[in-house]
């Protein structure tokens, strides 16, 4: 005869289920991935006994896992075949032990609302009773591998419940029925529930099957009556994902297969790294450095973390350095104890070690592709560099172990090292002066003026750039010069010393800045007859100020950046304006001449442009003659 006991949960208990209800409200999808993961470890247990010999003929080795939706009755049932539990089991784990676990959990947490969401990972631990977020009743039907009888035990979130033993259960395992909330009704949507099973049990290590009663009646209705062949169900889960495998195990084509299917991305990584980090680390994971599109994009990366194929959450920065979750990937850490808080992950040694380990392992891969392709390396450099010099601003380690592989783009399309480029510079005469260029059309001019004397332009187009010249210059001992900065210095020849302060005034006056500064070199080459130098300093300071005023969305006030016009004394216009007569005519050639060298540096305002354009014409056709 069956015998039903009634029992209450505990005095202490009675503020549970409230507290477990209202609790982290945007994240009741977990309740999924903590009755499954039960479900899991109640067939890894007994998996385990197996082995060791302690349970023996068993029946039923298929193991798996079944999620069943019932919208009539509105249920939601996972079933297992794993170890099951027997009534004294039943009433230890769940009644008093997950019970005291929840509750130590709940009051740690309880009273830090506002932060409990971010600030706990993961949310272990909460357990069974994560089920009363979206039901009112829970069943457990139950049967121990040892044989003894089955069980139902009922628990109402009033926190009563009722044990009936013995219960009328063949199959070993266990059932948990969870009766789902009259306001909870996203839970009987098949959709949903396949998209939160997908969330976090993609990888669990049992196979998962998901399956609506009544829609398999429904899809055949809407048939033609033709019979098909029922297709064999398939898990929805993949029970041996890939960064468990050894890596000598795995194929260029399982790689590259499991990144567009984690990470939705139809587009080749470019390559990726496959950290397996024995005792005392003990964690595994794949790093995948992603294709870019375009410069903004590199900062949406996606690590995910797991815990023993039970997945907890993505960027998790206290355990990835943050400018590695611009990578994609995931990472399984067994050992995390993942009910803590984020304070007790950013004070942990274990976990700075891991952050280490990791840091170390992209570094290596950076190096050796340098040292052993280097041909592919400068081809990926592009996809690289911005996460390159975004990781060695943020981190000085990862600076010290990558220094020596940075590139720089160079303006005619190839790459060097910084030690390349200063040997070069060396050579050429512009000892520990790197030039470079932000913009290839309106600086083009600079840089073919030092292309001809053999000097490269790097080409560091990118905002970040900004930083890292600044890094590297206070790190090197070196300095950037961007191309229209102070180029005479790389250009000057030999000559006698010109000078003509009359012509000096007059193109102070035709630029119409007092600020303007006039000086005659000797260039070599001869052809150009004045260049604009912009001050590094104050263009820099400039640049700031721009920026500084974007980010607040003021308006950037104007300073007046400091500008040189360098005459070339080896130049015949300017020899000829300098012998020339005061007049009119000359001031206008000298104009002309001025707002060339201007055209060469930036980018005219319209007045200017439409002012160089009509004289330009009137010169023209005064050419001509009458
Ligand atoms: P935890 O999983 O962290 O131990 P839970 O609250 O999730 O905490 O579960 C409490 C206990 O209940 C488990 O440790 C296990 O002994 C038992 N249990 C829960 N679900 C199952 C199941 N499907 N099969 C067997 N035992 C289970
Ligand atoms: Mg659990």
């Amino acid at each position: 005869m069956a015998e039903t006991k009634k029992g209450g949960i505990s005095v202490q208990t009675e503020h549970i289920f409230p507290i477990i209800k209202k609790w982290l409200y945007a994240e009741k999808d977990i309740f999924v991935r903590e009755i499954v993961s039960n479900a899991c470890d109640a067939v890894t247990k007994l998996k385990r006994l197996e082995s060791l010999g302690e349970a023996k003929d068993l029946t039923d080795t298929d193991y798996k896992i079944t999620v069943t939706l019932d919208k009539e009755e509105r249920t939601l049932t996972v079933s297992d075949n794993g170890i099951g539990m027997t009534a004294d089991e039943l009433q230890r784990y769940l009644c008093e032990m997950a019970l005291s676990g929840a509750l130590d959990f709940i009051q740690k947490y309880e009273g830090k609302e506002n932060d409990a969401g971010a600030g706990i990972i993961g949310h272990f631990g909460l357990g069974f009773y994560s089920s009363f977020m979206v039901s009112d009743t829970v069943d457990v039907i139950t049967k121990s591998y040892t044989g003894a009888p089955a069980v139902k035990w009922v628990c109402t979130e009033a926190g009563d419940y009722e044990i009936t033993e013995p219960y009328d259960k063949e199959a070993r395992g266990t059932d948990v029925v969870m009766h789902i909330n009259d306001g909870e009704d996203e839970w009987l949507n098949a959709g949903k529930i396949r998209e939160t099973l997908d969330k976090y049990c993609s990888f669990m290590p049992v196979e998962i099957y998901f399956t609506e009663i009544g829609a398999e009646e429904e899809k055949k209705e809407e048939g033609d009556g033709e019979k098909k062949e029922p297709e064999a169900p398939k898990p929805i889960n993949d029970t041996h994902p890939l960064w468990q495998k050894n890596p000598s195990d795995c194929t260029e084509e399982e790689y590259r297969e499991f990144y567009h299917k984690v990470f939705h991305d139809y587009r080749d990584p470019l390559f990726w790294i496959h950290i397996n980090a024995d005792y005392p680390l003990n964690f595994r994971g794949i790093l995948y450095f992603p294709k870019l599109n375009h410069e903004y994009e590199s900062l949406e990366g996606q690590v995910k973390l797991f815990y023993n194929q039970v997945f907890v959450a993505d960027n998790i920065k206290e355990v990835i350095p943050e400018y590695l979750l611009m990578l994609r990937g995931v990472m399984d850490c067994p050992e995390l104890p993942l009910n803590v808080s984020r304070s007790y992950l950013q004070n942990s040694g274990y976990v700075a070690k891991i952050s280490a380990h990791i840091v170390k392992k992209v570094t290596d891969k950076l190096n050796s592709l340098f040292n052993t392709d280097r041909e592919n390396y400068e081809k990926l450099w592009g996809d690289i560099r911005l996460f390159a010099e975004y990781g060695c601003l943020r981190d000085r380690k990862f600076y010290d172990k990558v220094k020596d592989t940075l590139l720089l783009p160079v303006t005619d399309g190839t790459s060097v090292t910084v030690g390349e480029y200063l040997d070069a510079a060396k050579e050429a005469g512009h000892e520990n002066t790197v030039y470079y260029a932000t913009d290839k059309v309106t600086q083009a001019q600079y840089i073919s003026l030092l292309n001809d004397q053999n000097v490269k332009v790097a080409y560091l187009d990118k905002l970040l750039d900004a930083q890292f010249i600044t890094m590297l210059e206070s790190d090197r001992k070196i300095k950037f010069s961007r191309v229209d900065a102070d180029i005479s210095g790389a250009l000057k020849g030999d000559g006698e010393e010109y000078k003509n302060d009359t012509l000096a005034d007059l193109f102070k006056k035709v630029s119409g800045s007092e600020k303007l500064t006039v000086k005659f070199e000797n260039l070599k080459d001869e052809k150009t007859p004045a260049i604009l130098n912009v001050s590094e300093e104050s263009r820099r300071f400039e640049d700031m100020m721009k920026m500084y005023a974007i980010e607040n969305g003021t308006e950037a006030a104007s300073f007046p950046t400091e500008s040189t016009l360098v005459l070339n004394a080896k130049n015949s216009l300017v020899r000829r304006l300098g012998d020339a007569a005061d007049g009119e005519e000359t001031e206008r050639i000298a104009k002309q001449v001025y707002r060339l060298a201007l055209l060469g540096q930036r980018q005219l305002t319209p007045e200017e442009l439409r002012d160089f354009l009509a004289d330009s014409y009137t010169l023209l056709e005064e050419k001509l003659g009458n």
